[in-house]
């Protein structure tokens, strides 16, 4: 019997669910799903995603001198429409509170590369509220000039101006295939899924190559 290779779900499923149990290993760096703060819950059963914490930590270091008052980030199941945010809420007489939450939704079945360049696109949003003390700059001067040096610094991700990965990741695959049997789309830039070799992550079920337009 000829081996199969099973695919990781590493990206193109947004919104499926890898089966519990399993470590696909697509991360390098991965934790349990944190017990998230302000209500968001964990997600079920032993989903395996990149420690948000330690990365947060690393980052920190290598692109902000430490600038960024700590920050624990957490996962959130609710987040659907943006892939992550650096939220803020000013009290009064109280001290400024902060976080950062990443979408489960969005980042939970892609590389780590599209989760540290979301961590890092809040981190900038972080570090111009809290360092430069400026809450309301948006994607302005202060942001694009922190963008910019930091995609200068890094080899390894990408930081954009846009909150989500899906119409760009869209837009860069050039190849796509469909599990016939559960209908999971897998998109690649290049051609590097063999239907013959290759079964759905997912369900083991055979692959179909579809032919794209080219836009
Ligand atoms: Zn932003
Ligand atoms: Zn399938």
């Amino acid at each position: 019997m000829r081996q199969v290779d099973r695919l990781q779900l590493d990206r193109a499923s947004v919104g499926g669910r890898r089966p519990s149990g399993r470590n696909s290993g697509a991360h390098p760096v991965i934790a349990k799903a944190r017990q998230g703060g302000s209500g968001e819950r964990s997600c079920k059963g032993d989903r395996l995603l990149p420690d948000l914490t330690l990365l947060f930590g690393q980052l920190n270091e290598q692109l902000f001198d430490r600038e960024i008052p700590a920050i624990e980030p957490t996962w959130s199941r609710r987040l659907t429409r943006t892939a992550g945010v650096f939220w803020w809420k000013q009290r009064r007489d109280a001290p400024l509170e902060y976080g950062i939450r990443l979408s489960l939704p969005l980042l939970g079945d892609r590389p780590l590369s599209d989760v540290k360049a979301t961590l890092a696109h809040e981190m900038i949003h972080a570090w111009v509220s809290l360092h430069l003390e400026d809450l309301n700059h948006g994607h302005g001067v202060f942001f694009r000039t922190k963008m910019d040096q930091l995609n200068r610094q890094t080899s390894d991700f990408r930081v954009t101006r846009y909150h989500t990965f899906t119409d760009e990741v869209r837009r860069q695959a050039k190849y796509r295939w469909d599990c016939v049997d559960c209908g999971t789309v897998y998109r690649r830039q290049r051609n590097s899924i063999n239907p013959k070799r290759h079964r759905c992550g997912r369900c083991r079920g055979k692959l179909l190559s579809v032919p794209l337009e080219v836009l």
